[in-house]
C-alpha cells in the first residue's frame, strides 16, 4: 500500500538526499517544499520586491502571477523546479536566496498558497515530501513522519562543501550564519513555526552516515 512520507527538521540535515533516495526506492514521487518557497522569493527578488526588505504587501498582491512547478529529470531522477516556465533549480539555492527565504516563508498568504498546491500534490498516495510543516500542517494524517535534526556545526559544514562544489563563493562563518538564522525565524514564526510533530520519529544523523540513515527510514517506511 502507498502511503505519504513526510520529513521535516532544521536546515541542511539531509532531508532532500534521504527523501529523494527514498522516493526512488519506493517507486514515489518526491517534493521538495523548501523549492517551492525558495522561487516565490526568487520571484520577489527578480521584480523588486525584495532588494533590502522585502515588500510584503506588494509580493501579496502578485501572488497570483507566482506559478511554481516541478518538471522530472530523467537523468536527475527528481523533478527540478520551474518558476513561470523558467528552470530556477540552480539559482534558488544561492546564498541570496537562503538568505532571504525564511522571511518570504513567514508571510502567511504565501503559505496558503503553497500548502494548498502541496496538498494537491498528494492527493495520489506514494509521495515523500520535504519541508518544515508537512507532518503538522500538510500532511497531518501522513502514515510516516520523521523529524530530521543534527548539530548546527555539522550541518554548516556539510552545507559549506556542498556549496563550494558548486562554486558558490562562501565562507563558513556565512553558512553556520544562515542555517541558525533560517532555523530561529522558522521556528519561531507565527504561522506554520518549525515544530516536531508529535507523531514524527527523531533522527540525530549527527554521528550518522548516510546509509545507516537511510536504512533505519526505510525499514520505517516497509513496515
Ligand atoms: O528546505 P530548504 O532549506 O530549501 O527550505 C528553505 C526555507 O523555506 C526554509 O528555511 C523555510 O524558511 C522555508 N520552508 C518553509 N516550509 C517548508 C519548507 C521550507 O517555511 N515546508
Amino acid at each position: 500500500k502507498k502511503i505519504i512520507i513526510a520529513i521535516d527538521g532544521y536546515s541542511s540535515t539531509g532531508k532532500s538526499t534521504i527523501a529523494k533516495r527514498l522516493a526512488k526506492e519506493l517507486g514515489y514521487i518526491y517534493v521538495d517544499t523548501g523549492a517551492m518557497y525558495r522561487a516565490v522569493t526568487l520571484y520577489a527578488m527578480n521584480n523588486d520586491l525584495y532588494t533590502d526588505d522585502l515588500d510584503r504587501e506588494g509580493l501579496i498582491e502578485r501572488l497570483d502571477d507566482v506559478k511554481v512547478r516541478f518538471v522530472f529529470n530523467d537523468t536527475l531522477g527528481y523533478g527540478e523546479t520551474y518558476l513561470n516556465d523558467v528552470n530556477v533549480e540552480e539559482a534558488i539555492r544561492s546564498m541570496d536566496v537562503s538568505n532571504r527565504v525564511s522571511a518570504v516563508a513567514a508571510i502567511s498568504e504565501v503559505r496558503k498558497k503553497l500548502v494548498k498546491e502541496q496538498r494537491a500534490m498528494g492527493q495520489e498516495k506514494g509521495i515523500v515530501m520535504d519541508g518544515r510543516d508537512v507532518g503538522t500542517v500538510v500532511f497531518p494524517d501522513a502514515e510516516l513522519k520523521l523529524f530530521m535534526t543534527a548539530s548546527p556545526e555539522i550541518r554548516a559544514t556539510r552545507r559549506y562543501k556542498e556549496l563550494l562544489n558548486k562554486g558558490q563563493e562562501v565562507t563558513f562563518e556565512e553558512v553556520l550564519k544562515n542555517v541558525t538564522d533560517r532555523d530561529y525565524i522558522d521556528s519561531h514564526r507565527k504561522d506554520s513555526p518549525l515544530v516536531r510533530a508529535k507523531d514524527a520519529i527523531v533522527l540525530d544523523n549527527s554521528d550518522m552516515g548516510k546509509n545507516e540513515q537511510f536504512e533505519r527510514i526505510y525499514n520505517h517506511a516497509m513496515r
